[in-house]
């Protein structure tokens, strides 16, 4: 799971990748430059003009999918009453055990 931060704001988006987090923010990347809408980070990036922040942060490492969604609903949740969350739609409900955690 990584973490990537607008270099001109606190705008993060959460993401997981099976493969290497430096493919896919390279496709983040690609995306904003290829004008898609398929990245919510690209898509901060061009409408609001700021510069595209490459520097992604390794939140956790866990090969378990079903763990890592529940580390990702706790990491969203850490910043889904700020608005600096680029992510789309959260289901928090999702997870009955993270229901019992939070
Ligand atoms: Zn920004």
């Amino acid at each position: 799971m990584y973490q990537l931060t607008c270099s001109d704001c606190p705008k993060t988006y959460i993401g997981q990748s099976g493969r290497s987090y430096s493919k896919r923010v390279k496709e983040h990347q690609a995306s904003f430059v290829n004008g898609k809408t398929d990245s919510h980070y690209a898509n901060h990036i061009r409408e609001s003009g700021h510069n595209f922040n490459n520097n992604y942060k390794i939140l956790h490492s866990e090969n378990k999918s079903n763990k890592l969604n529940l580390l990702e609903s706790l990491e969203v949740n850490k910043l889904k009453n700020t608005d600096h969350l680029l992510n789309g739609q959260v289901d928090l409900n999702k997870s009955p055990l993270l229901n019992l955690i939070l």
